[in-house]
């Protein structure tokens, strides 16, 4: 029967870190699962650094020898300038956990997949969630790709599609922005020895981040408000003016080259509860941490994990098992919030600009949790 090929257990709509880190986890459960992912094959996404604390969740994952492949680069430590002129170095040798990692994202993306691939489970590779309907006790998914549609069947559907939260908006369920922080991202190639070094650095309109990407490229991003960016055309001239604010990484790139920008939302939101009746919300889907943090691959590969289990455990009678993902998920989300507010705050130089009187307050971080 043709439907029969298509019935699973659950559904997970999306095939980044989330969505294959709860795959592989109701793999290991033994509960049929099938990923939809829009993409054909893993493009490059931003996002790459992975910090040293993240190293024992990774090994709780089972992943750690991905990430620990000769394609991902070691890095040593931060330089920052932050909250002063001066520029503070912060070496992770004194860190009890070593060195982070900074991800060939295309690279990771394409490992996370061929491990999901071999538990042999369906893959909808270049299939693109449609429509969602959830009825008494069956959900209905219709995917299509450029030359088919299928209707696929389930118990029970996972959102782990990123930032956009797609199935929850089938559901009309929106996440709440709590700020509207975007990124314009580039590649800049450079002459110069990069050291194994992230650079963040704070200016009146918002702050940079640099990180090396090959051997004699960069990978350079500018946080702001959305607000605050130019017409499309001016977005190259922009980002000039704001790097030659800096005043140490315009030292290091005092011409640059700027080929492609992306521009995309980098601002933390969140669902008001991640999950429902029939589907539960993993990854940037529920929740979507600022880049200040380089916390969002972690958190996307955690919320799997733990998401995993939850569904695993509802399947196997366990009617708790949501509240208890509620409550990891959302325990770690508050750490952060709070760890995001101090970490704003210390920057005070430009206190009355819009940028940062944009900034989450205490209270206000206070009053969403
Ligand atoms: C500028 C920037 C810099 C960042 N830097 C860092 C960093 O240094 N360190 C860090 O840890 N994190 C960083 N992040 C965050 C990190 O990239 C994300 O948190 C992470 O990718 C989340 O993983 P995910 O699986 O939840 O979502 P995603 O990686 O976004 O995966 C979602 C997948 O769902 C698919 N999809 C979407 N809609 C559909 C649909 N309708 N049908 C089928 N498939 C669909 C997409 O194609 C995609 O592959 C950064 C983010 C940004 C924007």
């Amino acid at each position: 029967m043709e439907n029969d090929k298509h019935t699973y257990q659950v559904i997970i709509v999306g095939g980044g870190p989330a969505g294959i880190a709860t795959a592989i986890t109701l793999h290991a459960r033994g509960i049929r699962c099938c990923v939809v992912e829009a993409q054909e094959t893993p493009i490059r996404k931003s996002g790459e650094a992975i910090p040293p604390n993240a190293k024992p969740l990774l090994k709780q994952l089972g992943i750690l020898s991905l990430i620990e492949d000769e394609k991902h680069q070691i890095y040593y430590g931060n330089k920052s300038c932050w909250g002063s002129d001066q520029l503070d170095q912060k070496e992770f040798i004194s860190d009890r956990l070593g060195h982070g990692f900074l991800l060939d994202r295309l690279h990771f993306e394409t490992q996370l997949q061929e491990l999901y691939q071999s538990t042999n489970n369906t893959f909808y590779k270049g299939f693109k969630l449609k429509k969602v309907v959830s009825g008494e006790t069956k959900i209905k998914a219709i995917i299509e790709n450029s030359s088919e549609s299928k209707t696929l069947t389930s118990d029970f559907i996972i959102d782990a599609t990123g930032r956009k939260a797609s199935v929850c908006r089938h559901f009309n369920i929106q996440k709440e922005n709590l700020d509207t922080q975007f990124a314009c991202t580039f590649n800049v190639k450079t002459s110069d020895k990069i050291p194994n070094q992230i650079s963040v650095e704070a200016t009146e309109n918002g702050w940079w981040y640099v990180a090396p990407y090959t051997e004699n490229e960069v990978t350079m991003m500018f946080f702001t408000l959305k607000k605050l960016l130019p017409k499309k055309e001016q977005t190259k001239t922009f980002l000039q003016d704001e790097l030659q604010k800096t005043i140490h990484l315009s030292k290091l790139f005092n011409t640059i080259q700027i080929d492609t920008v992306k521009i995309m939302p980098a601002g933390t939101s969140c669902l008001q509860i991640p999950y429902g009746k029939n589907w539960l919300a993993v990854g940037d889907a529920a929740y979507s941490y600022d880049p200040i943090s380089s916390y969002g691959i972690t958190s996307a590969l955690a919320s799997g994990f733990y998401g995993g289990h939850a569904v695993a455990d509802y399947l196997n009678g366990k009617q708790e098992a949501f509240p208890t993902y509620r409550y990891v998920v959302e325990n770690a989300f508050r750490a952060y919030m709070e760890k995001l507010v101090v970490q704003y705050q210390l920057e005070k130089r430009w206190e009355l600009s819009d940028y940062w009187a944009n900034r989450l307050s205490y209270e206000e971080a206070q009053a969403k949790f």
